[in-house]
């Protein structure tokens, strides 16, 4: 098989490619290096198969002709990051929106089957007591700042979905639930790395909001297999599935988690969301997935917990 992954100099891409190639296919990344790297493709640079293509997803014609020449396409390219999409918010929503547009149309086009990367973040934050014009919300979400992103990743949603069911090309859309391990990057708010990062460093943790907001992280070696084994079934064609990990913990308990881990002695402190992300700026308080889809597809089972991730 011929795979074109986009965004596969990041950190899911990256991986992905390894296992692909692993499995013997032959791997295109595209990727414009915004927040991936090449040091993240370095062991395969030499691999009969694999090919590095620099460019932009926004290029309509250079993804046409990859795309063209592919037996598969997985799409995972897209500004990513707290920090990022609020310093850059016209840019992350073009690339977002219609770099998005440019793959999955370029797919129907050859008649390629695709996947698209959407986020657990689409399920938005719906803990508002009524529905007001004027709370600037949509998908129940808040569109200022970082919110953009869900609603860009809403819209993906929706062009893979309509594009697959009008064409009938095979089109799986998964959606990741705080997604860690190797080669993920602090910089641009990731908290695991971030965390990780200053423990090592022994700054101080800089825990966002009260450190009570709960999240579950799932290990790449648990997501990556499960994408190609999306792609090879059928009942999993034009749904979206969630794809994550099992153990819940609340941020300050990873902190604390981290500086055991570590044997850092990292004092934790709490800086409040406006401060960290500017004014408006809202998170959600729990965010766990129900992976119970993916598990009856394809038997999708995580079986890294916090410790082997963070390890
Ligand atoms: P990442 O930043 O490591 O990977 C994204 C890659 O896309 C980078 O290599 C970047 O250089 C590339 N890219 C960005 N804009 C581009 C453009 N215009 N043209 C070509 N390449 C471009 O992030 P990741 O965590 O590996 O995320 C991969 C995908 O998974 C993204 O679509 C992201 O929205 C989604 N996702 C990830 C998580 C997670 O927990 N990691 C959670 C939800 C969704």
């Amino acid at each position: 098989m011929k795979a074109v992954i986009t965004g596969g100099a990041g950190f899911i891409g990256s991986h992905l490619s390894d296992h692909l190639i692993a499995q013997g296919h032959e791997v295109t990344v595209l990727d414009d290096l915004s927040t991936g790297s090449l040091s993240n493709l370095s062991q395969l640079k030499d691999r009969p198969g694999f090919r590095f293509v620099q460019g932009d997803i926004l290029d309509r014609e250079l993804v046409d002709e990859l795309v063209a020449e592919a037996d598969t396409v997985f799409h995972l390219a897209a500004a990513v990051g707290v920090y990022n999409i609020v310093d850059n918010p016209l840019r992350s929503l073009r690339i977002n929106l219609h770099g998005t547009e440019n793959v999955v149309e370029a797919a129907v086009r050859h008649r390629v089957p695709y996947m698209v990367a959407s986020t657990s973040e689409v399920y938005g934050k719906n803990d508002a007591d009524g529905l007001k014009e004027d709370d600037d919300r949509i998908y129940g979400s808040p569109v200022k700042s970082r919110w953009s992103y869900a609603a860009a990743k809403g819209l993906d949603e929706l062009v893979a979905y309509i594009h697959g069911t009008e064409s009938g090309v095979p089109c799986v859309i998964t959606r990741f639930f705080n997604v860690v391990g190797p080669r993920q990057t602090g910089r641009y708010g990731m908290v695991v790395p971030r965390f990780v990062d200053q423990a090592l460093s022994s700054d101080p943790i800089t825990v966002y909001g009260t450190g009570a907001q709960r999240r579950c992280f799932g290990s790449v070696y648990d997501v990556v297999p499960a994408l190609t084994r999306l792609m090879d079934t059928p009942e999993a064609y034009n749904r979206a599935v969630n794809l994550g990990g099992r153990e819940e913990v609340s941020i300050k308990g990873l902190a604390d988690r981290i500086v055991e881990l570590t044997g850092s002695s990292s004092a934790i402190t709490y800086v409040d969301y406006e401060q960290a992300y500017g004014e408006g700026y809202e998170d959600m308080q729990r965010r766990y997935p129900d992976t119970s889809l993916a598990a009856r597809l394809i038997g999708y089972e995580p079986t890294r917990d916090l410790n082997d991730i963070i390890g």
